[in-house]
């Protein structure tokens, strides 16, 4: 891997503690492989609740010099971290292929993504305004302010190891928060990538750290139970949002959870076939189906059934699958054997229950996490993949006849992530639109994700939104001030 950097002090190999870079206070450290090759590139410092409780308070530290600075202060930091991002973007994106597996093409552009809610949220610190309230009484003035939350301890998964700290880190710290990432371990490079330009921009000591562990839950409750922290910001399945949410429950801390999807993707029979085709392509395969709002169900009217899903196959059909860091791969491998399993297990299901493979259905000899990408016609309700994220390169579809059965079944679900739908009468369009009991819901597109926007699920998808000028009221308190005058 270091031979393939421009700038392979871009690799770091230990954790960023306090603004140190620092081994294990015993020495253990973990293995980090490359799921397309299967190799082990490096190992990190394997860190428990000690060196977390010293980043915590490096962070409670730091956070009062940083929350004094003016928010174009701050800013002038951030945009250059976020500089250091982008001029850095292939190497970022490099790591983060070799770590995660994702095609280089939608690694590099991953880091283009996680930077730009470093940008946006730069900006938007400082808006962070109050507001004056007309007094109760004649002697009284009201006044809201919002400052900062406090140290946040943020929890991140997998499948955007940039991304999904870019998007927790840039509005805490433009609020004025100190920030500890404990990322996934299977991808622990990226986020100590960001650490060490993060260093480079200037960000002041001890605000940002990177804690590298292999055990989560003991990290999990060094944030829940360290009274220093005041904010946990999570992102990976429901059922560890839970467990989160109950830990976090003692100290009453404030919580933002992006959670599990199960992405209902509805062609209704005035669709563009073709525009529909491709935008099931962009939402099914982006990271080979492991994103949390890749659509899980696809649900084709009746009348375009068939046409849509042959031209589905055929389109799914040239998509290239092979070793992440080849630039000719649209899509790599999957994550784990563990991801390979949930897809195979899927498949069983839905073909024991009368689905039809129509496409792929079979692992690739590249490798053992390879698997080719698979569509299922005749899906029905009772199927796992109707219920569960399959989170894989597996694509069922449900055929419908009728507009308010198709969203009683899309709404069918605890989640409500995103969603998305293809039609072209106007009435049908804001009547599906508001019906689907989703945070985000995608009309006539594939792709919904924008630091522009709120990001954020309903029901147990999440509590939060991340992005849009919106994302940082997770990382603000309020304040009411009443002055008698
Ligand atoms: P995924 O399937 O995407 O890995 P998980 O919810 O299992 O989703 O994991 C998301 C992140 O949460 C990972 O970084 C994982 O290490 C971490 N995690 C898993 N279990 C716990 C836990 N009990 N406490 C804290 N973090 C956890």
């Amino acid at each position: 891997l270091l031979s393939l950097l421009n700038d392979p002090s871009l690799l770091a190999t230990q954790a960023f503690v306090a603004g140190a870079w620092i081994d294990a206070d015993d020495g253990r450290t973990f293995e980090v492989s490359n799921p397309s090759r299967g190799d082990v590139i490096c190992t990190v410092p394997d860190l428990g609740r000690a060196e977390t409780a010293r980043a915590i308070a490096a962070a409670a530290d730091a956070q009062k010099g940083w929350q004094q600075k003016t928010a174009k202060d701050r800013a002038n930091i951030l945009r250059k971290w976020f500089n250091l991002m982008m001029e850095n973007q292939d190497d970022l994106g490099t790591i983060l292929s070799a770590e995660m597996g994702k095609a280089l093409t939608e690694a590099k552009g991953e880091i283009a993504y996680g930077a730009s809610f470093v940008e946006w949220f730069a900006e938007e610190g400082k808006r962070v305004y109050g507001e004056t309230i007309p007094g109760h009484q004649p002697d009284k003035r009201l006044m809201v302010i919002r400052q900062p939350v406090g140290v946040v301890g943020s929890i991140t998964p997998w499948n955007f190891p940039n991304a999904m700290i870019a998007r927790k880190a840039g509005p805490a710290l433009a609020a004025g928060c100190g920030f500890v990432a404990k990322p996934a371990g299977e991808t622990p490079l990226s986020a100590l990538a960001m650490a060490v330009l993060a260093e480079r921009a200037g960000l002041p000591k001890g605000l940002f750290s990177v804690v590298t562990s292999s055990s989560s839950s003991e990290i999990g409750k060094e944030f829940c139970e360290n009274p220093t922290v005041r904010k946990l910001t999570f992102t990976g399945s429901t059922e560890v949002g839970r467990i989160l949410l109950r830990q976090a429950a003692d100290q009453v801390m404030k919580c933002s959870m992006e959670l599990g999807g199960n992405a209902p993707f509805i062609v209704f029979d005035d669709a563009d076939i073709d525009a529909a085709v491709q935008g099931a392509i962009a939402c099914k395969f982006r990271n080979n189906g492991q994103t949390c709002v890749c659509a899980n169900r696809i649900y084709v009217q009746d009348g375009i059934y068939d046409a849509f899903a042959e031209a589905f196959a055929k389109a799914v059909s040239a998509l290239k699958v092979g070793d992440g860091l080849d630039p000719d791969t649209d899509l790599g491998p999957l994550v784990s054997q563990g991801a390979i399993e949930k897809v195979r297990e899927h498949q069983k299901d839905a073909t024991d229950k009368g689905g039809e493979v129509i496409l792929g259905g079979a692992p690739l000899d590249l490798g053992p996490l390879f698997y080719q990408p698979t569509i299922v016609k005749n899906a029905t309700q009772d199927m796992a993949c109707a219920t569960e994220e399959t989170f894989g390169p597996f694509a069922p579809l449900f055929r419908f006849t009728d507009e308010d059965d198709v969203i009683a079944k899309a709404n069918d679900t605890i989640f409500g992530l995103a969603s998305y739908f293809y039609a072209r009468d106007l009435s049908r369009v804001y009547k599906v639109a508001e019906a689907l009991e989703y945070g985000i819901v995608g009309v006539n597109t594939g792709i919904i994700s924008t630091e522009v926007a709120p990001f954020g699920g309903v029901k147990q998808s999440g509590l939060g939104r991340e992005g849009s000028r919106h994302g940082i009221d997770d990382f603000l308190e309020m304040k009411y001030i009443c002055l008698s005058v």
